[in-house]
């Protein structure tokens, strides 16, 4: 029996034409674009990459000159949060980021710690929420970067952004996002967001992995990470994955007429959302308003959200749980615990992220085996 896979928050499926558009730059336009100087083969490449970022340039209305491409959205935030706090470190040194976010942010503001800067972690509301009142409150005035996800990564959470950039009228911080989860679902106008710095991939909506952007406000200054042959400006030496740069911009294409498929999602997330409250003992975790199109959360009480995983994938029905072993540490989810969750809470959670492959059929099986296998977990349980 095919399988559901319902984990397109940590990978998606490749849109076939994305493959397309990627392919001949494995086997027939292979130089790197930084050999446009040398041959023609260079100055096609070179072409290609252009045409690419005038793509992404676009689909983020900015101008080409302030788009970088990078291997991800690891690095992209790395690039952007290090990247300036190192090179305006002279104007300030407080940085502000939340609780919640992904770790490749926290983990580049714990280095950033080691170095000198002092963080605010802004904590968020049980349903995920960071509010601009809450950064209002952090911001001071060596304030000089605040850093905060346009969706929470687990639970769904749409932020703010523009409220929250709108109050930086008086202060010298500019504000950065995580934008990897929400592209391909929101629209995406940084002049609209008031963002100054941004991070991207598409791996998540079917582009493919190992590319990402870093879009940089016009002369705004960055550090580099890394030292090497400068292919991206001064800013980003290393290899361009070409490929997977031609298939990112593919993306942010299709992205730009996508609003029936995101419709359709959103419709398919609320009758899965809907169907699983119906059973006792279950929540739904982050908001019923203001959350992505894709994603589905749901604490099942009296049953750990391990076990529930297992016996769906043995099933055939991929998710994942905020439950402590799946997370490779003793703790539950930190995203989780963040939004002030019980352990019980915590660990009974099942993530369900869909796609635009999924299927009203795929909703009702993924459902109907939900709920035998919280059903059979609470019948065997020694906790009533
Ligand atoms: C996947 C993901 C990342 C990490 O991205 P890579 O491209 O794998 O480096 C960061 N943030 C969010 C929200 C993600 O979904």
């Amino acid at each position: 029996m095919k399988r559901i896979y319902l984990d397109n928050a940590a990978s998606s499926r490749l849109d076939d034409d994305v493959l397309k558009a990627m392919l001949p730059y494995f086997t027939e336009m292979y130089a790197i674009p930084s050999s446009q100087f040398s041959h023609q083969d260079g100055i096609e490449v070179n072409d290609a990459i252009e045409d690419a970022r005038d793509a992404v340039a676009d689909y983020l209305h900015v101008k080409s000159s302030e788009i970088i491409f990078t291997s991800g959205e690891t690095e992209s935030n790395n690039l952007a949060i290090k990247g300036y706090a190192r090179a305006n470190a002279s104007k300030g040194k407080h940085l502000i980021t939340a609780t919640s976010e992904h770790r490749s942010v926290l983990n580049t503001f714990k280095v950033l710690e080691k170095e000198g800067f002092k963080v605010t972690y802004i904590e968020v509301d049980e349903y995920g929420h960071i509010t601009p009142e809450d950064v209002k409150a952090a911001l001071r005035e060596d304030t000089i970067l605040i850093s905060i996800a346009l969706v929470n990564h687990e639970v769904g959470t749409i932020q703010p952004l523009k409220e929250i950039s709108g109050q930086l009228e008086d202060y010298q911080a500019v504000l950065h996002s995580n934008l990897t989860y929400g592209a391909g679902y929101l629209s995406l106008d940084m002049g609209d967001l008031g963002l100054s710095l941004a991070s991207l991939s598409t791996d998540k909506t079917n582009g493919p992995k190992g590319a990402g952007v870093v879009f940089i406000k016009d002369k705004l200054k960055i550090n580099r990470l890394f030292e090497g042959n400068f292919n991206e400006g001064y800013i980003r030496p290393g290899m361009v994955n070409v490929p997977a740069v031609m298939g990112l911009a593919a993306s942010v294409k299709m992205f730009q007429n996508n609003s029936g498929d995101i419709e359709r999602i959103g419709k398919l997330r609320d009758r899965m959302i809907e169907k699983l409250l119906k059973m006792e003992n279950t929540v739904l975790n982050g908001p019923a308003v203001e959350r992505v199109a894709n994603n589905v959360n749901i604490s099942f009480f009296r049953a750990e959200g391990e076990s529930i995983a297992l016996h769906l994938d043995m099933k055939g029905i991929s998710v994942v749980t905020g439950s402590a072993c799946f997370s490779q540490s003793l703790e539950p989810n930190y995203v989780m615990m963040a939004m002030g969750f019980s352990h019980e809470r915590a660990h009974g959670s099942i993530r369900a992220t869909l796609s635009k492959y999924t299927t009203e059929d795929d909703i009702d099986r993924a459902v109907d085996a939900m709920s035998e296998v919280v059903q059979k977990l609470r019948d065997i349980s020694p906790i009533k």
